[in-house]
């Protein structure tokens, strides 16, 4: 197995596993080959449904959660390379669009009163991205083998598989809620 399809792998078996925990829905997630981009043999997506969760969520907190999954990837590819998160950055352009896009919808709902407000909440979604990724580790070893193996999965079948693992959408969705994850993570409290 080539290098590069267990990185696309990892990479989005982060930002499942992440979304998964932050009680955000994963609709999809694939593997598959691309023509050659930015020399990436190989490609991958995966759709998080965090708007799902809009207007039942606090706005700050499920920017700031949407971001983590979105982040998820290059914590990753940075904890496995041992670049850093800034020079890993540049070779997923996908993800910085889709923070972008997370950033867009939030502004335009007024979330954040100013621009130091939105860039605190991407720091902060990074750095939670870091640490999760360094948390479940082994959870994300074992779906990237599953995904490696599998190549395309819909919502059923990941959340088939994290029933399996024991993890129910209940209880992650009320980790999420709660927000205890990230005081765990950041040992940061909110108010
Ligand atoms: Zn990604």
């Amino acid at each position: 197995m080539s290098n590069a399809f267990c990185t696309t792998a990892f990479h989005e078996a982060s930002h499942v596993i992440v979304a998964q925990r932050l009680g955000l829905a994963v609709h999809s997630v694939s593997i598959r080959a691309l023509n050659s981009e930015r020399g990436r043999p190989l490609g991958g997506a995966t759709v998080i449904r965090w708007d799902l969760l809009l207007g039942k969520r606090e706005d700050r907190q499920l920017c700031r959660d949407a971001m983590t999954a979105a982040y998820a990837g290059i914590a990753w590819e940075s904890l496995a390379s041992g670049r850093t998160f800034d020079e890993v950055f540049p070779d997923c352009p996908s993800d910085s669009d889709a923070v972008a896009d997370i950033r867009r919808r939030f502004n335009e709902r007024s979330a954040f009163p100013t621009d130091e407000d939105s860039r605190q909440t991407s720091t902060n979604a990074r750095d939670g991205a870091c640490a999760m990724v360094v948390e479940h580790k082994n959870d994300i070893e074992r779906f990237a083998w599953f995904l490696c193996f599998k190549r395309d999965l819909s919502e059923t079948q990941i959340d088939s598989w994290f029933g399996r693992a024991g993890i129910t959408r209940a209880a992650l969705a009320f980790f999420g809620r709660t927000g205890c994850q990230f005081e765990r993570f950041l040992g940061t409290k909110e108010n």
